[in-house]
């Protein structure tokens, strides 16, 4: 293990260790002439295993701005996921008259889900459990591929955290002006910067709790109801837990919400085999690390200049270089400083970058290096999802407009009628998914010489069929009663189709149930 990405930490190099106090940069002895370009940072990684404990008090991160492709990258995805998340509840969706035109609606009253042309009822609630099973094998099989991608860019956690953390950049500044502002007595210029920065949060706070509840109610309503304070209680509620919620997790909690309250991290080994990529630090070039001097050869020695430069902008507060960690979030900001510094040094990027332990192996015994992006592994994630998702699909596309249900009375399980016939009952709940009324005509099979009527209606079809009208969108629910003479039954138990038909005859359900009586053998 000595060699290795998850083992070569704890390294004590020119003559100095790894790690020094926390929270204070410095720049490095003036015993040699540093590249003047590259800033150096004495700093410790505050979270790394070693340095943490249950019973401390948190060591504040000061993250310093990265610049470069991942911050870029970064950058994007926040602004695309966070634009989803805030502005989704207001696109609009005609779905035609008495229905709701917003585009994503979890419609708690109605009992539906809309997500632009599908609509899911209670009854279809597999949708739902398929959606969650798509999404965790696509987890599966990204982490597998990239590690922990999910993690490092798309999070909500790690998302929020951002944006915070570029609030307070914006009112307090990068890294070493924030220690110094932490440092500094009260002043007014402090206690404005701080109440601004917090008011700020607290207003990401309140427009995430916000956001949040449009997704339960047309949104322009809402949000009319809500600055007039006439919206229900609940949805107060909602918004002042998602404010607290994300003013803590986001300003206070952050990288603790990683390291100690998400199982994710620890979940997430057994996804990854030696060929998934990860940001690694590339030990076997980066070692023997030290200061270098510029002009200064770069024989017999590794690249890594030992400017902490990866440590600082790191929002985990952790050294990459210590090895794989499972406080690392793969936010690859460590890879951009240290491609900036190398940029400097005129060494050639990728001493972090996105690497696998295979290639490690490979290059210790000299081989060639290999991306192995189609592996059993991943051809099985990939696999899974295109059967879940056909499965899926396929039977959206083929789905009825019509859904019945069939409950048989159980108390009392028959009745013996005054002209010695035996009656059953049943409860028919009828699922008009179309965007039409319609009329549908019922129909039971298998017992001769029955009668049937339906409580409550009249219309009959010209083969004397009851006929129930459903309304566009609706679930009637009507009570049934079929009787038969006793002569008609098989046993105490006679099994029976009920059929419920379009009178258009576009569509038709058939459910199989009993007709219940005295054994006839008896
Ligand atoms: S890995 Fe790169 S950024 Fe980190 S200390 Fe070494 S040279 Fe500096
Ligand atoms: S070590 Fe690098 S990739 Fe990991 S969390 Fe820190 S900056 Fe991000």
């Amino acid at each position: 293990m000595a060699n290795s990405p998850e083992s070569h930490s704890g390294m004590s190099l020119d003559g100095r260790t790894a790690t020094s106090p926390a929270t204070t940069d410095a720049t490095a002895s003036s015993s040699f002439r540093p590249h003047e370009a590259v800033e150096r940072a004495d700093v410790e990684a505050v979270n790394k295993k070693e340095a943490r404990s249950l019973y401390k008090k948190r060591e504040p991160i000061y993250p310093k701005r990265a610049k470069g492709t991942f911050r870029t990258i970064k950058w994007v995805i926040m602004a695309i996921t966070l634009g989803i998340y805030y502005l989704a509840p207001w696109i609009r969706w005609d779905r035609g008259e008495g229905l709701p035109d917003q585009a994503i609606l979890i419609d708690f009253p109605a009992r539906r889900f809309y997500f632009f042309f599908i609509e899911i009822w209670p009854q279809e609630v597999y949708y739902i459990t398929g959606l969650l099973i798509l999404a965790a094998i696509g987890l599966f099989l990204v982490t597998s591929t990239a590690g922990r991608v999910w993690c490092g860019y798309t999070c909500p956690q790690t998302v929020w955290v951002d944006l915070f953390l570029a609030v307070e950049r914006f009112f307090e500044g990068d890294r070493n002006e924030r220690m110094r502002l932490d440092k500094a007595p009260w002043s007014f210029s402090k206690l404005r910067k701080k109440t601004l920065k917090h008011i700020t949060w607290l207003l990401i706070g309140v427009a995430t709790g916000g956001a949040w509840v449009f997704y339960f109610a047309d949104a322009p309503t809402l949000f009319n109801q809500l600055i007039h304070f006439e919206a229900d209680m609940t949805a107060y509620f909602w918004i002042g837990l998602f404010t607290t919620t994300t003013y803590l997790l986001g300003g206070f909690a952050r990288e603790q919400v990683c390291t100690y309250m998400c199982p994710w991290p620890r979940i997430q080994s057994v996804m990854l085999d030696e060929d998934s990529l990860a940001v690694m630090y590339r030990y076997d070039r980066g070692e023997p690390r030290g200061p270098h001097k510029k002009g200064d050869s770069w024989e017999g020695r590794g690249d890594c200049i030992q400017c902490r430069q990866c440590v600082v902008v790191c929002p985990m507060g952790i050294d990459i270089r210590d090895g794989m960690q499972l406080e690392c979030i793969q936010c690859s900001l460590c890879i951009d400083a240290c491609n900036a510094v190398m940029d400097k040094v005129g060494r050639p990027r990728g001493l972090i970058a996105y690497d696998s332990l295979a290639n490690f192996k490979a290059r210790a015994k000299g081989e060639k290096e290999r991306f192995r992006i189609i592996r059993p592994r991943t051809i099985l994630y990939t696999a899974l999802i295109l059967v879940v998702g056909g499965v899926m699909l396929y039977s959206l596309l083929t789905r009825s407009e019509l859904d019945v249900n069939v409950l048989r009375d159980r108390n009392p399980v028959y009745v013996q009628l005054s002209n010695g016939d035996i009656r059953n009952g049943y409860t028919l709940k009828i699922l008009n998914k179309a965007r039409e009324p319609r009329r549908f005509a019922v129909a039971v099979h298998g017992l001769e010489n029955h009668q049937m009527w339906i409580e409550g209606i009249q219309s009959m079809t010209e083969d004397g069929l009851p006929v129930v009208d459903v309304g566009l969108d609706r679930l009637r629910s009507v009570k049934l009663y079929v009787a038969a003479p006793r002569t008609a039954l098989q046993s105490d138990s006679t099994d029976i189709t009920i059929e419920v038909r379009d009178l258009d005859g576009n569509v038709r359900d058939i459910h199989e149930t009993t007709f219940k009586g005295p054994d006839p053998r008896r």
